[in-house]
């Protein structure tokens, strides 16, 4: 958390407005949120550039800078960007949590803030984009060309490990994390616990449009706001409303009417219906 969605979303609120917009003053509050480089080195390289695009690979924002340098921004658990007009109020929450915070050439600002602190950003020199193994890793993007049944089903087959686990792991697949591999699984009635390459092609096929299905949802919804999430203009989303398992134990089954039930699978939780999710 954030997933995919509430990245989508964040570059879909911020590429029109930071386009083009000079970077004139930079604060970094909290050293360790730069990844890669000193805090004192960030802002050297950084001020007087100015923003020319957002895109967005897995979880992952990317700013393409007028230098040919980039800006890789990872939202961690509570990660937030929060873009404000000048003169615009700063909640309390967020000018507590703000770790760097860019002053454009209007006066406007945006600002990473990020409560936990698991998230971060990368300062990516010129041409650097290419090699950077977090980034050339990620496996196929889910709403992208090149994931195709085929290749899903392909992939699956070569793996043993239970498939929940393996939809959160960046390398197989990117941008799915807890909530969204979940309501996933759920949508297309097979049990997280199953093993991959258990999985029949109809299953297959079933979870390959479940992932689709779900995160064009949670887009079209602005993401989900449980936890700290907010869009880049302090606005929450809508998908919570929808969710039919996650963080739902106990409650009653949309389908069945069953318990939902919570287990632990590498240390995180897993909900999902029993009686449906076989
Ligand atoms: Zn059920």
């Amino acid at each position: 958390m954030p997933e995919l969605p509430e990245a989508e979303t964040i570059k879909e609120d911020l590429k029109d407005i930071i386009k083009s917009r000079r970077i004139e003053g930079l604060e970094v509050g909290l050293a360790k949120a730069i990844k890669n480089t000193s805090g004192k080195r960030f802002i050297q390289e950084l001020k007087g550039d100015v923003f020319e695009s957002l895109s967005r690979k897995g979880k992952y924002l990317i700013f393409s800078l007028r230098s040919g340098k980039s800006l890789v921004i990872h939202l961690g658990m509570t990660g937030r960007l929060i873009h404000s007009k000048r003169n615009e109020e700063i909640s309390k929450y967020n000018k507590k949590f703000s770790r760097v915070v860019f002053t454009l050439s209007n006066k406007e600002t945006l600002r990473f803030v990020d409560m936990r602190g698991f998230g971060g950003i990368y300062l990516i020199p010129q041409k650097g984009l290419e090699r950077f193994p977090r980034l050339i890793n990620l496996g196929p993007e889910p709403l992208g060309r090149n994931f195709t049944l085929q290749a899903f089903k392909d992939s699956l087959k070569r793996h043993k490990a239970r498939i929940k686990t393996l939809l959160l792991n960046q390398q197989f697949l990117s941008g799915l994390g807890n909530i969204y591999a979940l309501e996933s699984l759920y949508q297309a009635r097979i049990s997280p616990l199953r093993s991959a390459d258990s999985l029949s092609d109809k299953e297959i096929k079933r979870l390959h449009s479940a992932i689709q299905r779900v995160l064009i949802g949670a887009i079209a919804s602005h993401g989900t706001s449980i936890d700290a999430y907010v869009d880049a203009k302090g606005r929450k989303g809508s998908y919570q409303y929808q969710l039919s398992v996650y963080r739902r134990e106990g409650e009653r089954c949309p389908h069945c009417g069953g318990r939902i039930k919570r287990i632990k699978q590498n240390n995180r939780s897993t909900y999902f219906c029993p009686q449906c999710q076989r």
